[in-house]
């Protein structure tokens, strides 16, 4: 029974989980697995250090089973397995009186202001917990929290059967906005520099090409028929991935956000002009997009073995938060909690 805590400047502290009793609408759960984001990179990183209190259990793309259920809750019992959305609103602000809690002035995401997923023993809000099929495997439902983020994205831009999709970044997030898009009948181009990646993409069939190598604006547009992408998806959150949104999408295309910029970066603004482009921003998802990334992983869309690269004791977290640091052979890595 462990607990992975960020104690500041890239310090791991593994100790031992303290199990919380459930309180009245809350719920115990025994994680199983928990994936390991870019956000978990950002906290071990110190870039959300003004967001967190320390020490703290950090992840949040927890799967596993009910353990003890809070007073008030029903609709859960001991033993059911479950996904945790890990995002807390609250309900006041005018975000969430809109039908917008997912991006609530006061939001909280578990797992940096509130404990998080890398823990033998997880207490959360039972709103947030989502049942699984009983024939969805733990570690494969790690990945209904990065499948609602691509589900959502693809949502907000509002990506149709037939259109074409341009992906800017092949990372988990990239990868999986590209197959879920290829899922739902569009075609999709990814663009990523690392080479690792770049074979996985390909095996899993999508198209990739290394912007680097030049020729992939001309290379959109020789597939639209001279039109563009009906859909552009910035995942790399760098000023790289900023100046090539606005290049190959079609007149009215869609540019969505999904990376997080650390930075300004610059935007070629007189293209969103003379395009009639639409710019939307995305983050994070809705409780829809959860319930449809179950489904999704459920049904086996997401080809989640080869996704999964590396499942790791939780004592070997920070090997894995290095890993991703240095851009080494890795896709997604899971933490098993139980370990
Ligand atoms: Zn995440
Ligand atoms: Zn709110």
């Amino acid at each position: 029974m462990k607990a992975a805590y960020y104690g500041g400047s890239r310090q791991i502290e593994i100790r031992p989980c303290v199990p919380v009793t459930p309180g009245e609408g809350q719920i115990r759960v025994r994680v199983s697995h928990c994936g390991i984001c870019g956000t978990d990179l950002h906290v071990y990183l110190g870039d959300l250090d003004h967001r967190i209190r320390l020490p703290e259990v950090i992840g949040h793309e927890g799967s596993g089973t009910v353990a003890e259920v809070g007073p008030g809750v029903t609709g859960f019992a001991a033993g059911d397995p479950v996904a945790v959305m890990p995002i807390m609103s609250c309900g006041q602000c005018p975000a969430c009186r809109a039908g917008n809690y997912h991006v609530c002035h006061q939001l909280k995401v578990i797992g940096i202001e509130a404990p998080g997923a890398m823990q033998a023993s997880w207490t959360v809000p039972a709103n947030l917990v989502f049942p699984l099929p009983a024939t969805l495997d733990l570690q494969q439902a790690a990945l209904v929290e990065p499948v609602a983020v691509a589900c959502h994205d693809i949502r907000m831009g509002e990506l149709r059967a037939g259109e074409y999709a341009l992906v800017l970044g092949g990372g988990p997030i990239g990868a999986l906005i590209a197959l879920v898009a290829k899922h739902k009948g569009a075609r999709v181009l990814v663009t990523e520099i690392n080479p690792f990646r770049i074979a996985m993409l390909r095996r899993l069939g999508l198209e990739v090409v290394d912007p680097r190598e030049g020729g992939w604006v001309e290379r959109v547009m020789e597939e639209t028929g001279g039109a563009g992408a009906d859909v552009v998806f910035e995942v790399t959150g760098v000023a790289a991935g900023a100046e090539m949104m606005t290049k190959a999408a079609k007149v009215r295309g869609r540019i969505v956000i999904v990376g997080v910029f650390a930075k300004p970066a610059p935007v070629d603004i007189y293209k969103i002009f003379a395009r009639e482009l639409r710019l939307f921003g995305a983050r994070v998802y809705q409780r829809e997009d959860f319930a449809e990334a179950i489904d999704l992983v459920a049904a086996k869309a997401i080809p989640g073995d080869e996704l999964i690269t590396n499942v790791l004791p939780i004592d070997e977290l920070r090997y894995g938060l290095d890993q991703m640091a240095t851009g080494g052979d890795v896709m997604k890595i899971l933490i098993d909690c139980q370990s």
